[in-house]
């Protein structure tokens, strides 16, 4: 498990991290920085995390690297309460504001969306520096994207790891490319600026060719890809004149993130236990 893990996962601690992070700048790729966690259910607990990522944000910010954090809603408290997640969020944003760093707020579960919309939407309205993401495997997003309050938006645009029920979510895997690209027609739409985070080279074209047709300049929007996934595709997409941030998890907690990625991707498995015991 710690094996696999290693191909999508920084370190355990923040040098790593860092280093990491360096390293795919001298890539010519910037980064987001993640401390691997979900699901806190004590109070003390998400306070201590929201430490870890001023502490995070100030390392990137003295090694001059571009890179912003990305925080998931129950790291810093969701499940315990709304105010709770909203004030260590705010306790963030105000922290990276102050050292010109962007902070993402990441989607979880379904249970958790309507929560994660409302701390964003009260994070928006004294922070500029906050953004969102919104899934298209969900039915709500289309409607999500018009409920969200006029003004400046940033959104990464994902289909989202969790396997959601089919009453509530597209299960085939065309509709929510397709329904990726039409929350993508609408907030180009809207005039929302766009994080593409995806390694599906199909999906990317149908995005491209509506970002070009909208007169998007390249450095209107981005790519965003997982350290470890489809390297291939990055070094392509960056000879063809478009950004490509790399996501970079560190942290001890590395159990359940890597477990979604192998569930994703069963076959990394077998790929590494053939090259544990030598199998051709
Ligand atoms: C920067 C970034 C941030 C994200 N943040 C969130 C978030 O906040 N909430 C959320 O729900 N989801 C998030 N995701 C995950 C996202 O929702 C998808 O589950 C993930 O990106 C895979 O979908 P895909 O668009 O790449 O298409 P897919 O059709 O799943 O994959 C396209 C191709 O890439 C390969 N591939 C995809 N994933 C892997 C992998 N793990 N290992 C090896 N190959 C792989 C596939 O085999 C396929 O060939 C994020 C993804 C990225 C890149």
């Amino acid at each position: 498990m710690r094996r696999v893990a290693a191909r999508y996962i920084a370190g355990e601690t923040l040098p790593e991290a860092l280093d990491r992070l360096a390293d795919l700048a001298r890539r010519g790729h910037p980064g987001i920085i993640d401390v691997l966690g979900e699901g806190i259910s004590d109070e003390r607990e998400a306070r201590a995390v929201a430490t870890n990522y001023t502490e995070a944000a100030s390392a990137v910010a003295s090694r001059r690297l571009d890179c912003y954090v990305s925080v998931k809603p129950t790291h810093v408290g969701l499940n315990i309460s709304e105010d709770l997640a909203f004030e260590l969020y705010a306790r963030i944003a105000k922290h990276c504001q102050g050292l010109g760093l962007f902070l993402r707020v990441e989607m979880e579960d379904h249970p958790t969306t309507d929560g994660t919309l409302r701390v964003f939407e009260r994070l928006r309205r004294e922070h500029a520096n906050v953004g969102i993401v919104l899934q298209s495997r969900l039915f709500r997003t289309i409607d999500d994207i018009d409920r969200l309050a006029r003004g400046p938006l940033d959104v990464r645009m994902v289909k989202g790891i969790y396997l959601e029920p089919a009453a509530i979510a597209h299960t085939d895997p065309i509709r929510i490319r397709e329904a990726y690209v039409q929350c993508v027609q609408k907030l180009v739409g809207r005039g929302a600026k766009l994080s593409l985070a995806t390694h599906d080279e199909h999906l990317a074209e149908s995005c491209i060719g509506i970002l070009k047709a909208a007169g998007r300049a390249t450095d209107s929007y981005e790519f965003q890809v997982l350290l470890g996934v489809r390297e291939e595709l990055w070094a392509r997409w960056s000879a063809e004149g478009h950004r490509v941030r790399v996501y970079v998890p560190y942290g001890p907690d590395w159990r359940a993130y890597s477990l979604r990625r192998m569930k994703k991707n069963p076959q990394i498995v077998g790929h590494v236990m053939r090259k544990m015991f030598s199998f051709r």
